[in-house]
């Protein structure tokens, strides 16, 4: 199957959750076969991959989900539209800082260790409120939405971790305050991603159902 046939398949599959057409490791070329099939958001991990193709990219929206280094943050505000994985408290200050000085409100998720493994990015889940009164004052952020990389495990062992983000995301929701909007919530991959729509998922990031195993 082509890249343009998967994508209408997965699209057509998706209904109304968003797609994020995971694109590491993606030439610029096949990229864009994604986008003329339809994929209008992509998903990149690292910050100079992205930078060395992105200006041969068709328009689309794009999103960083890979951990952001604090030497990459002003390049990472100049480059994406959306940064899915924001995991601490000093990381949304300094995009803040970065974003004030190029006058935008940058867009961001925050990332949840949902498994609370130590070698893992991402808030706990129980001090996520409390960040959020501090995320408050943050002028040039606006937070819209929650993801996480759930433990590895068997397809059918990540509904409990999908099951308590949406149960985040509701709560979230709920305490709404004016930099916050939770609209997304993205969880889901190639394996696991209709375990996740079940779930409740906005969004899934899915990569190698479209573009084929990567090395
Ligand atoms: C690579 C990646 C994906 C996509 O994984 P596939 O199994 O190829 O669909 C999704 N989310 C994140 C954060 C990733 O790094």
């Amino acid at each position: 199957m082509s890249v343009h046939q998967n994508v209408k398949v997965i699209l057509k599959e998706l209904g109304n959750t968003k797609l994020v057409c995971v694109t590491k490791t993606v030439d610029a070329q096949r990229i864009n076969e994604s986008i003329r099939a339809g994929a209008t958001i992509i998903g990149e991990s690292k910050v100079q991959e992205y930078e060395s193709k992105c200006d041969d990219l068709l328009p689309c929206e794009r999103h960083l989900i890979g951990h952001l280094q604090s030497n990459k943050v002003r390049k990472a505000v100049q480059l994406f539209d959306v940064i899915q994985t924001v995991d601490s408290l000093k990381l949304i200050q300094d995009i803040n800082k970065k974003a004030g000085a190029i006058g935008k409100v940058q867009r961001v998720f925050l990332q949840i260790n949902i498994g609370k493994e130590p070698q893992k990015f991402g808030f706990m889940q129980d001090e996520i409120l409390q960040t959020a009164t501090v995320i408050r004052g943050l002028k040039n952020i606006r937070v819209e939405g929650l993801m996480c990389i759930p433990p590895f495990c068997p397809p059918e062992q990540t509904r409990s971790y999908f099951k308590r983000m949406k149960a985040l995301y509701d709560e979230m929701q709920q305490n709404g305050q004016e930099n916050f909007d939770i609209l997304e919530l993205s969880m889901g991959m190639s394996g696991d991603y209709r375990i996740a729509i079940e779930e409740g998922a906005t969004m899934v990031r899915i990569g190698s159902f479209i573009f084929g195993d990567r090395e």
